[in-house]
């Protein structure tokens, strides 16, 4: 780990691993021994291996696989067998699936396909989201975890910087505190580790995850801006790190976007309940409605 100056072995990296992930839960507050936790998992290797490090921590905590119906149930289908067979593996390992088309009537692409000028990353987002708040509050959870890594964090905040675009970037951190009461706090757990760190610790551990990409990333400007990312690791060692790293540093120490902030007022879905900026329904409602 060239940005660490640190060299370890499978064992010790599994411990050094696990043991920086249980500090920056504690360092950034993201939840106690006592909370309960809802983790997302895609079948991928961050969020498997997420869900493994917290069960191993021995935290209270529960999975969330959301069906978005990928590929024809293809890419979904494979993905959601990995959950499976981790959870088949581990004791403890519990989870609940959310199939977006029984739920709604439409699987995310089939949704996409009647949105003209809508990318199917963008509403797949916007569904994710809001199915993953709804699960968090109904079930009581202190807090939704993702495993996003450093290399996703820092290739959306260079999205973000070069569009400028203030509000993303207000709501760009490690933790969202929750601002009402059906707004569940958003952690990610993983924000310090690099994309082959977490990819390592899959390997080490064994865990079977999906290596495909979504059919849908193919092209995504974010897997763009990571390979940019990459290059300028090469050159500077810990580049990734100190791009992300500064950029909170400033964020919270000189109060950045803080209006940006102050100006996100709440209210609430009329149809759904969750809280919105929208008058009337939020957006997720109002995807539905015109579907
Ligand atoms: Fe959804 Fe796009 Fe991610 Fe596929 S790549 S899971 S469509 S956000
Ligand atoms: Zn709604």
């Amino acid at each position: 780990m060239r940005q660490h100056r640190l060299s370890l072995c499978g064992e010790h990296f599994l411990e050094w691993f696990i043991a920086r992930t249980e500090r920056f839960i504690e360092k950034y507050g993201m939840f106690g021994p006592e909370d309960r936790v809802l983790v997302a998992v895609s079948g991928g290797k961050d969020s498997l291996a997420l869900w493994d490090v917290l069960l191993r921590l021995g935290y209270d905590v529960r999975a969330l696989y959301i069906n978005l119906g990928i590929n024809g149930q293809r890419y979904s289908g494979e993905s959601k067998a990995r959950v499976e067979r981790f959870a088949v593996e581990r004791e403890g390992a519990d989870f609940q699936v959310v199939d977006v088309r029984q739920a709604y009537g439409k699987s995310v692409p089939e949704l996409a396909s009647e949105k003209w000028g809508r990318k199917v990353c963008s509403l797949c987002g916007l569904v994710k989201r809001h199915i993953m708040n709804r699960m968090a509050c109904e079930g009581g959870f202190a807090a939704v975890a993702t495993g996003h890594n450093l290399d996703d964090e820092a290739a959306v905040l260079f999205q973000n910087v070069i569009h400028w675009q203030t509000g993303y970037l207000a709501r760009q951190a490690p933790v969202l505190p929750s601002t009402h009461p059906r707004l569940a706090r958003k952690v990610k757990p993983f924000f310090r580790f690099y994309e082959r760190d977490t990819a390592a610790y899959a390997l080490l551990r064994g865990i079977d995850y999906i290596y495909d990409e979504c059919p849908y990333a193919e092209g995504a400007t974010t897997i763009f801006y990571k390979e940019l990312l990459n290059q300028l690791e090469a050159r500077s060692r810990g580049a990734k790190q100190q791009f992300y790293l500064s950029f909170l540093q400033a964020r919270q120490e000189e109060g950045l976007f803080s209006r940006a902030m102050e100006e996100l007022e709440l209210g609430e879905c009329v149809r759904c309940g969750q809280p919105t900026t929208a008058p009337g329904l939020c957006a997720f409602c109002r995807l539905w409605e015109m579907s």
